[in-house]
């Protein structure tokens, strides 16, 4: 929570601590693991929004949430940085 500046990744939202969720950036249901790295936290609408899809998709199809998880998410492996970021460009250019 902390390491998010508690907003919501996707968002930007302020969290409150019962309306904070926690967000698997990778998917568990696609293999994602429950370790630092991979966990953000989330406001449950965009929890419920982005759901199982991969963070590529989810961020091609909303690229402002990409650009506030490369704002806010501070904690999350590089490479998933690198992914956004990727895909943040990819929308804008489309
Ligand atoms: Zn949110």
């Amino acid at each position: 929570m902390r390491d998010c500046g508690r907003r919501c990744v996707y968002c930007g939202a302020w969290l409150e601590h019962d309306h904070a969720t926690i967000d698997h950036v990778h998917p568990r249901a696609r293999g994602g693991i429950t370790a630092y790295g991979n966990l953000v936290a989330a406001c449950a609408p965009c929890n419920r929004l982005k759901g199982d899809m991969l963070p590529h998709d989810f961020f091609v199809r909303y690229p402002l949430a990409g650009m506030n998880f490369l704002l806010y998410a501070r904690v999350v492996h590089r490479a998933l940085k690198r992914g956004a970021r990727r895909a943040v460009s990819l929308a804008l250019a489309a």
